[in-house]
């Protein structure tokens, strides 16, 4: 039997970063879309219990941004009218690279300091005006329906605290339910095959807390990063503002050094970081939060993309395919640059398939989709394993390689703009990871290896 695409409804599972844009893109292709959270939305930028994550500082890089606009013409202008800060990356930060200080200069690389909550309000009051979108919240997806000779997904089952198991029907269900995604569990149980796992752990830990600053607290920065230096140095801070005149202060530590969560202790491992000035920024502010602290960071990729039989019409993105330590910042932008992948297969699909069928659809979007967590993973992987602790598959001669390649590139970003600016665009997704070996790089890193001038 085959999946018919009746464009009759789509369900989402999960109702964070890619749900939420994965319902924005099937709107437009679907006459009904459902997207079933488990917890409730609150009605502003407040946190949930879903994502625990939005306690810790959140960078939305540059290319997730414009993807973001595209979805959502005018968000960035909505975001700084609700008080997110514009921030020019090389002008208004300063950056500790493992190197020294990273070259300051005004540049087109910017971002915006925002809390996540925020961004996730915004996002959710653009879609609530969107008619065909359904918010069903408050309830659970326990597994997934399939046709009658179980070749096509047929819908979900799911649960609210306060009803029996019901079942609801789609033509395509998508699962954007983060980390603790089921589908594995859920595939296995209809006789699919699940996911192989590649897990990598630096054993990171998070702890965050937002402050008020003193009304006559000044600095020529809008944004500090103290990188962490494996393995030497394991700690790393960031202070950045967000809306409504406040701050957070997000520090972290590798190989298990995590950082403590208690007032006294906080305040002094931001003492022991190598620069004082966060310390100074915070030592006399207002605390306006608890300290949270979050520590499941690694990196785990699920092999979607290699299945030997695909669920026709279930899909899987986000971070329920492949989650990265987050100290990259490449969450939310992959997430969107799924959903973006997902809006270019199903327009594809029409043409493949223009009476209307979903085959195939599954195998090409989670190749595709493996294709774009191939660069992130390779540079948050490589990266991690310059802990000593890290555990996983032993890196590679590759990743010794850009490991020495890298700390000569990043060793130049403490003096030549062009370097800096160039890696920071790499870093924020807008240019392909190759610009770091066109001939302007890769001359003066050999001139270094060989201390010429
Ligand atoms: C500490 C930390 C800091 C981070 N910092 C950054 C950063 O600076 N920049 C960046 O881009 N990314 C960052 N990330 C990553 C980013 O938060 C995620 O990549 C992003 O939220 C996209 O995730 P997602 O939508 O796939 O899943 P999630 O955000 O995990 O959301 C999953 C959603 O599904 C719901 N759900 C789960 N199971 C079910 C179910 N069975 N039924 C119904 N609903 C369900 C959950 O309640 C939740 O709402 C960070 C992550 C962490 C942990």
């Amino acid at each position: 039997m085959r999946t018919k695409m009746t464009n009759n409804h789509a369900i989402v599972i999960g109702g964070s970063m890619a749900g939420l844009v994965v319902a924005r893109i099937l709107s437009d292709r679907f006459e009904q879309v459902t997207l079933i959270e488990r917890d409730q939305f609150p009605c502003g930028a407040i946190a949930r219990k879903g994502i625990p994550q939005s306690r810790h500082l959140h960078v939305l890089l540059q290319q997730g941004q414009l993807i973001l606009e595209r979805f959502f013409p005018g968000l960035g202008e909505e975001m700084i009218a609700a008080g997110a800060h514009l921030i020019d990356v090389t002008a208004d930060m300063m950056w500790l690279t493992p190197a020294g200080w990273g070259v300051r200069f005004p540049s087109n690389v910017s971002m915006l300091g925002f809390s996540r909550d925020l961004l996730d309000w915004i996002i959710r009051r653009r879609l609530a005006t969107i008619n065909n979108i359904r918010f069903v919240e408050g309830c659970d997806v326990m597994g997934l329906l399939s046709n009658t000779d179980g070749t096509c997904v047929a819908g979900v089952s799911l649960r609210s605290r306060t009803s029996e198991e019901e079942q609801l029907h789609a033509d395509l269900v998508v699962d954007a339910s983060g980390r603790s995604s089921k589908s594995p569990q859920w595939l296995k149980a209809l006789g699919y095959q699940p996911p192989q796992e590649t897990v990598l752990n630096a054993f990171l830990g998070y702890t965050s807390r937002l402050y008020r600053l003193p009304t006559d607290f000044q600095s020529d920065w809008k944004v500090v990063c103290l990188q962490a230096a494996p393995p030497t140095r394991t700690r790393a801070a960031a202070f950045m503002p967000l809306e409504e005149n406040r701050w957070i202060l997000t520090v972290y530590g590798g190989d298990s050094d995590y950082p403590p969560t208690d007032e006294a202790g906080l305040l002094e491992f931001v003492r022991s970081m190598p620069c004082s000035s966060i310390y100074n920024a915070i030592k006399n502010a207002e605390p306006l939060s608890q300290i949270y602290s979050y520590r499941g960071t690694e990196n785990r990729w699920r092999h979607y993309e290699r299945l030997p039989r695909y669920l026709e019409g279930f899909l899987v993105l986000g971070d329920a395919a492949c989650a990265f330590n987050p100290v990259y910042g490449q969450g939310m932008t992959i997430a969107v640059l799924g959903a973006s992948t997902l809006d270019e297969c199903l327009h594809q699909q029409r043409q493949y398939q223009p009476n209307g069928d979903f085959t195939g659809l599954a195998r090409r979007f989670q190749k595709k989709l493996a294709k774009i967590n191939a660069v992130p993973w390779l540079l948050a992987t490589s990266e991690d394993y310059r802990y000593r602790g890290t555990e996983g598959k032993p890196p590679s001669l590759l990743t010794q390689l850009m490991h020495r390649y890298m700390d000569r590139v990043v060793q130049l970003t403490t003096n030549h703009a062009d370097v800096r600016l160039a890696l920071l665009e790499v870093m924020h997704m807008v240019k392909p990871p190759a610009t770091l070996f066109q001939p302007r790089i890769v001359i003066p890193v050999l001139k270094q290896l060989f201390k010429l001038n």
